[in-house]
């Protein structure tokens, strides 16, 4: 199978989930020691292959020849380094997130299964310009200890152990800020307690309810 198969897969879910629409939105993931590989920049989903993709080394910007890298690439390669743990990430200007996102508000705990994110909530890192240092630190310290994040403004990151299990974070995610959306506009929403979250997260490990 061509390496690069596996993100252009996982962009055509993001599209065919309706995460993503256009052009909008990127993945990758790690490849080897000390590279990743990811999505292009500019191209829609359905016309990606997987010869478009974009192989960058962890240890310096990328070289101005070939095909031009997603312009979120330092975003991807410092949540790369930072996180050893993180095999591959999906970003996504989803609508109900991204729309939490403008308004600056993190997703607490008003849902059990916020939990599937790393915690008891799911931060939202504040505002700076695509493809910037800034936003790049914003969404490291935002995903501490977490396996997504709102980027102010922005839209969501996810990560996971593959290309395909950050893209379904991404949608829970989604799922959840839906939810959330809805559920503030009936009122306010009970947020489940700090040893409520602990107990969820206990049975998470137990159970195996995480994203896959
Ligand atoms: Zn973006």
């Amino acid at each position: 199978m061509n390496e690069g198969a596996a993100l252009v897969d996982t962009m055509r879910y993001l599209e065919s989930v309706g995460l993503n629409r256009g052009k909008a939105g990127n993945v990758s993931r790690r490849y080897g020691d000390h590279h990743y590989q990811i999505t292009p920049s500019g191209i829609a989903p359905f016309d990606l292959t997987s010869a478009s993709m974009v192989v960058l080394s962890l240890d310096e910007k990328p070289a101005p020849v070939g095909a031009i890298p997603s312009s979120e690439w330092r975003m991807h390669q410092d949540i790369y380094l930072a996180r050893p743990d993180v095999g591959a990430i999906a970003h996504t200007h989803s609508n109900y997130a991204t729309a939490l996102a403008c308004v600056g508000r993190s997703i607490p705990a008003f849902h059990y299964m916020v939990a599937v994110a790393g915690g008891d909530s799911i931060r939202c890192a504040p505002y700076a310009t695509f493809g910037t240092q800034a936003l790049s630190n914003h969404a490291v310290s935002a995903l501490e200890n977490r396996q997504a994040c709102l980027l102010a403004n922005h839209g969501v990151v996810a990560v996971g152990a593959n290309p395909l299990s950050a893209a379904k974070l991404a949608l829970e995610v989604e799922q959840l800020a839906r939810q959330y959306c809805i559920a503030l506009q009936l009122g306010e929403p009970v947020i489940l307690s700090d040893a409520q979250m602990r107990e969820v997260m206990e049975k998470f490990k137990t159970y195996g309810q995480r994203v896959e």
